[in-house]
């Protein structure tokens, strides 16, 4: 993709004052009972909201919030975030309890200059995940500019994606959107002068075999830790106990590793593991090195001597990216080889940037949000930017 030829809201020249405009952010933010636990999803959205009020447009914020699959779900409100928004923005934010129909038409058409209002959830219509014609044109109705900041849901073809750019009159990108984009195109960049080194974890090698096949030509040295990292291992004929290994995968392990030898792209593997006999927080845990697993015992983090290792590759890079965690950092006994991970990219004077999903949830729950060049908002979507997949949230954006 041309990303010099996606249009963007600061780009936008015509006068925004009294338009109506209509933004597709992603306030799609983990609740538990009832209280946001990390609100990194709103912060992100603040300055495109903040640029239109203060620009004077009718501000109308649209967003989804978990999976209610078309019903409307309680525990899918979007409420509190509408009161999160109003700390952040300092400014009174009108809440309308749906996202169509004609209650929102007459609020819409009081609201001035410089007003913000929040829709309540997307997905409480089953027209938004199946993009429905009749639910894309309820939703654009008297918008004058289409603003899509949601780079989370890029992927996705869904009604406030993809059928909204058809129905309004213009659609721009938002700035978070123009962010990422710059932010993961830097990664890829054919004259890209620095040396990238790419880490990547999480539960499995399938997720993330089209990202590995584009690494393997793009990244200078790749780091393999997680749950993945047992296929790689057990492809190379090493006993990894009872760790994750996915069989059908080894092969294409296997011949991963030949491309990346003929190509000169290192791969780090780790050498030492934090094992236990029990997938449970509880389990006894200990250090084992290269084939001293027990036949019951299980990685599930990275040892000392592997975080040596990944660290120091880390901090001698120019350029780092990061996907998926090195342990189950959800628990605190197995979180020491993710956080250090975090702790070398904050040391490594590089241009560093973090994946969404999960290892985005590791660093903001390890509270190292202002470490990094970029965490990007989007798990599925920033993977599929990567690996050079057209998302068709961007496609729209082209002139
Ligand atoms: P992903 O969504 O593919 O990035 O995977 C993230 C998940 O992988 C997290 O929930 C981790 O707990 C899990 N994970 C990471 N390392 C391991 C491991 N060694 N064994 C089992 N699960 C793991």
């Amino acid at each position: 993709m041309d990303i010099s030829k996606l249009k963007w809201l600061d780009d936008y020249a015509e006068d925004l004052k009294g338009k109506l405009v209509l933004v597709r952010a992603d306030l799609n933010v983990p609740i538990e009972t009832g209280e946001i636990t990390d609100d990194f999803r709103i912060i992100s959205s603040l300055p495109t909201i903040e640029y239109l009020s203060e620009h004077g447009a009718r501000v109308v914020v649209i967003s989804h919030l978990g999976r209610p699959k078309g019903k409307v779900k309680k525990q899918f409100s979007l409420e509190p975030i509408a009161v999160r928004l109003q700390s952040y923005l300092r400014k009174d934010i009108i809440f309308s309890d749906d996202c169509i129909g004609d209650g929102l038409a007459k609020i819409k058409a009081q609201l001035s200059p410089g007003q913000i209002m929040l829709c309540e959830n997307l997905r409480f219509h089953s027209g938004e995940t199946k993009n429905t014609d009749s639910f894309a044109e309820a939703l654009a109705e008297q918008a004058d500019l289409f603003v899509f900041d949601a780079f989370g849901v890029a992927h996705r073809e869904h009604a406030s994606v993809v059928g909204l750019a058809a129905k309004c009159p213009e659609t721009v990108g938002g700035l978070l959107v123009k962010k990422e984009v710059l932010a993961l195109s830097r990664l890829v960049a054919f004259d890209r002068p620095e040396r990238l080194t790419a880490i990547l974890g999480g539960a499995k090698v399938s997720d993330k075999i089209a990202i590995l096949n584009k690494l393997i030509d793009k990244a200078d040295e790749i780091i393999i830790g997680g749950a993945m990292a047992y296929t790689f291992l057990a492809a190379k004929m090493e006993d990894v106990g009872a760790s994750r290994v996915e069989a059908d995968r080894l092969a294409l392990a296997r011949s991963m590793l030949n491309q990346c030898e003929l190509k000169n792209t290192r791969v780090y593997l780790p050498v030492d593991h934090i094992v236990s006999t029990e997938f449970s927080e509880q389990g006894l845990n200990r250090v084992v090195e290269k084939n001293q697993f027990k036949e019951d015992e299980m990685g599930l983090d990275i040892g000392p001597q592997t975080q040596k290792m990944f660290a120091d590759v880390i901090e001698r890079s120019e350029m780092v990216l990061w996907n998926g965690p090195m342990g189950v950092f959800e628990w605190d006994a197995y979180a020491a080889g993710t956080k250090s991970i975090a702790t070398a990219m904050k040391k490594a004077d590089a241009f560093t940037v973090v994946g969404g999903g999960d290892s985005a949830a590791a660093v903001l729950q390890m509270g190292f949000d202002r470490a990094f060049s970029h965490i990007s908002t989007g798990g599925g979507a920033s993977l599929s930017f990567l690996e050079g997949t057209p998302l068709p949230g961007l496609q729209m954006l082209q002139q």
